[in-house]
């Protein structure tokens, strides 16, 4: 059991790890910080902290779990402002979406610490954002990836992988870089492709008619462009080499849909078609579990 999580970021995914936290009984105390005040008096409400601390130095003082939640451009400037805060024998963790840009700002700025650090994201969450949302059980039966470097000492890792397998994850171990080139495939560019499609459709004349008559298959396809502005704009910035890689390779995809509709290549786009519809329904593969909402 830790003492103390000290949490940096009291929204939706560090709220819901501080919930899940103490409802396992894992933590004793809860110490929070968010940008806001607001935000971080409104978790203490909530009962998501037990303490509301001025300043995310304040907040990892005395923690031996540290969590930092907020978005991934944040990140740099929060390791900076904890490094010194931070007790000798803590555990410090993230759940950014990204995970190169995040290990290269923890290696910047928490310096000799920087062996404490376990890279993790949970692939979970929602498309509303906030503590009003945080959930102790979202991340049961779902995968957190964990990217440790060569750096990473071998025992925060362990401790990391079993505290997230204590709140019910399944936890996976990858190379940052493998890790953000698959999320740039099955989450970033899906988001980015919603975010532009949503767009595109609202600017014609009759964008709003359209929306009217939309149904299900309207509603299934864009859920995910209700995601939180400032955190898929890090995202997509952060991650935007591999992000404009598949992004091509989408295209080159589409365009040649196209040419077989402009053709009226009926054969080709059945197979099309059918290639996809396969691959879909071949997902989840066995053993995964279907991830619903999530990023
Ligand atoms: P969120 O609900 O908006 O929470 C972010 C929190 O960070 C807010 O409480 C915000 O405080 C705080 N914050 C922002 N800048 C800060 C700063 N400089 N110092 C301290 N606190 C700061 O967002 P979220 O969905 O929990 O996302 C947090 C992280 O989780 C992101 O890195 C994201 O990539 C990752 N993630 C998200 C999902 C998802 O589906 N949402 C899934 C997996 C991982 P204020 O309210 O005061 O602005």
């Amino acid at each position: 059991m830790f003492e103390q999580l000290g949490l940096i970021g009291c929204g939706l995914i560090g709220g819901s790890f501080a919930l899940a936290l103490k409802r396992a009984r894992l933590v004793k105390r809860v110490v929070g910080y968010s940008k806001s005040p607001s935000t971080t008096e409104r978790a203490r409400q909530l009962g998501v902290i037990d303490v509301a601390a001025p300043s995310a130095l304040l907040a990892v003082s005395g923690a031996d779990l540290v969590l930092v939640a907020v978005p991934v451009s944040a990140s740099e400037a929060t390791f900076r402002a904890i490094r010194h805060g931070l007790a000798p024998h803590a555990l410090v963790m993230d759940v950014g979406s990204t995970k190169g840009d995040v290990i290269a700002a923890a290696e910047r700025a928490l310096q000799h610490k920087f062996s404490h650090f376990v890279p993790a994201h949970p692939i979970a969450g929602k498309e509303v954002s906030g503590v009003e949302h945080a959930e102790a059980t979202l991340f049961h039966q779902r995968k957190v990836i964990l990217t440790p470097v060569k750096a990473t000492r071998r025992s925060y890792h362990q401790q990391a992988a079993q505290l997230w397998a204590q709140v019910g994850a399944q936890v996976v171990t990858m190379p940052h870089d493998a890790h953000d080139a698959a999320f740039a495939a099955v989450s970033h560019v899906p988001h980015l492709l919603a975010f532009a499609f949503v767009n595109a459709m609202a600017a014609q004349p009759e964008g709003q008619r359209f929306l009217e008559l939309a149904g299900p298959g309207f509603r299934d396809f864009t859920r995910i462009a209700g995601g939180d502005p400032a955190v898929w704009r890090d995202i997509l910035l952060a991650n935007g080499e591999q992000v404009l890689r598949q992004s091509q390779l989408f295209r080159n995809t589409l365009l040649q849909m196209e040419a077989m509709i402009a053709q009226g290549d009926g054969a080709a786009l059945d197979r099309a078609i059918s290639a996809a519809r396969q691959t879909r329904l071949q997902w989840p593969a066995p053993g995964n579990t279907p991830l619903g909402a999530e990023d």
